[in-house]
């Protein structure tokens, strides 16, 4: 039901709105004439019509994001490795204006209204882009700073901060981890102090990605001095503002096009207004917002495992050593095999979790074993293909030395591994309590 409502609104969208006409070759402009006139050519498999989540509408919409990936992003990304960022207003600017920063977003806000399952395709097709930098940085800006706005902020905050993220015209960050609180999230220092109409806030956030060039930042901050989990809220807070401040970009193994920053806070006032939904519920919100997070980090590394395999296939294949193909050799067909085998399973996890996320269930469980597998399997894949490359894997001529670096953050970032583990645990009743 929510499936064909999403669909008749996607055919209404796309038939109403004229805000894509920065190119008509791209964007969900051209994807009406893929969902009027009803057959979608070659990137729609022919198993759409028995795909467990995803229409021919999924597969249209996926396939118009490929071409903005072919044209407007990949051409480019040896350059902004290399230069440690990437174009973020510029890029978003092209796809907020293409629909795909707000796909389940509220259409009032510039989004298209679609279920979660439209996000979680646009995940998958952005794990075709060449490195694990850019997809980090638009998946930050859709599905991990502005859940908790759409649907707990009030009008007037997402008029000013939700519709110019959808569409591209301002860039947003997250600011939950600190140099001293990353798994433990309870554990923040950022303070809030209310002082008549405004919050003054006071401490620093680390690890903020698109920090550097971010217009606004989802910003966790204690609110009162009181237990733990209950005292915590979420603020939208401009980066121009007085006392914020970039104290540096930080260099990593991995993810080079994405800027990463540490930001500090020094008697910055907010208006009360600037605070998402209500006081003291930031952390719940946090939580659900890691959710929709988890989702789109597997998907969208479940394409770029699939690829990282493919690639390797094709090398292994023209590659010979001891007058046969790498691939020939049982040992290396049979891994690859394996490995492809677990890539479906992940998947099968991933798209039963958001058939069953977008029916409107709580998901945690199975979202956390996604993330917690999605890690795992990334750093199999990643050192198993490598190896299979020999020295070309060595290189940084290849993907999947980036892919071998990039990936490791999975097992890091938006909760460790073990974080995982203990989420998973609660829901299991098997963790021990205090
Ligand atoms: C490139 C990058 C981008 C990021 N982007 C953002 C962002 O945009 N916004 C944001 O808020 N944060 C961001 N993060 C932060 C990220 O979410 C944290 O790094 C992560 O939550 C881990 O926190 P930590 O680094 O403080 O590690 P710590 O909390 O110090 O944990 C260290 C290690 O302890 C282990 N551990 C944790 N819990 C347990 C446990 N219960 N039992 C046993 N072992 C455990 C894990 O192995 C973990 O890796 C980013 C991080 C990176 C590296």
């Amino acid at each position: 039901m929510a499936l064909r409502e999403g669909t008749l609104r996607l055919n209404l969208l796309l038939n109403s709105r004229n805000v894509y006409r920065f190119n008509s070759s791209v964007g969900v402009r051209s994807l009406s004439d893929n969902v009027s006139s009803k057959p979608v050519t070659s990137s729609a498999p022919e198993i759409a019509g028995d795909h467990l989540i995803y229409t021919q509408e999924h597969f249209a919409l996926k396939k118009s994001l490929r071409k903005i990936i072919d044209q407007d992003i990949n051409p480019y990304v040896e350059q902004w490795e290399a230069e440690g960022i990437f174009p973020a207003h510029k890029i978003f600017k092209i796809l907020g204006s293409a629909g795909f920063l707000g796909v389940n977003k509220p259409v009032e806000y510039g989004g298209l209204g679609l279920d979660y399952s439209y996000s979680l395709a646009v995940a998958e097709e952005l794990g075709n882009i060449r490195c694990g930098g850019i997809p980090m940085a638009i998946g930050v800006q859709t599905d991990m700073t502005t859940p908790a706005l759409a649907r707990f902020g009030s009008a007037e905050l997402k008029q000013e901060f939700l519709l110019p993220s959808i569409m591209g015209d301002k860039v947003a960050c997250l600011g939950v981890s600190e140099v001293g609180a990353g798994s433990d999230v309870s554990s923040i220092m950022t303070k809030a102090v209310r002082k008549g109409d405004e919050y003054v806030i006071n401490g620093g956030k680390m690890w903020t990605t698109n920090g550097t060039q971010a217009d606004w930042i989802c910003l966790l901050a204690n609110t009162s001095d009181g237990p733990p989990h209950r005292n915590k809220s979420l603020f939208c807070v401009p980066m121009n503002l007085p006392g914020v401040q970039i104290a540096r970009k930080i260099e990593k193994l991995g993810m080079w096009s994405s800027d990463t920053a540490e930001v500090f806070f020094d008697d910055v006032r907010v208006p009360c207004k600037n605070i998402i939904g209500k006081e003291g519920m930031g952390f719940t919100y946090q939580m659900l917002q890691f959710q929709e997070e988890r989702l789109w980090a597997v998907a969208n590394i479940l394409t770029m495992m699939e690829n990282i395999i493919l690639e390797t296939i094709q090398y292994t294949r023209q590659r010979k050593i001891f007058k046969r193909p790498v691939l020939h050799h049982q040992a290396v067909h049979f891994r690859l095999a394996e490995l492809q085998t677990e890539v479906e399973l992940l998947r099968a996890l991933l798209h039963s979790a958001t058939a069953l996320y977008i029916k409107g269930n709580d998901v945690t469980k199975l979202a956390s074993m996604a993330k917690l597998k999605g890690g795992r399997l990334a750093r199999e894949i990643g050192d198993s293909c490598l190896q299979f490359w020999g020295g070309m894997g060595f290189t940084s001529d290849v993907l999947v030395s980036r892919f071998y670096r990039d990936s490791r953050l999975m097992s890091i970032g938006g909760g460790a591994d073990e974080v995982m583990l203990g989420i998973i645990c609660k829901y299991m009743d098997t963790l021990p309590k205090n």
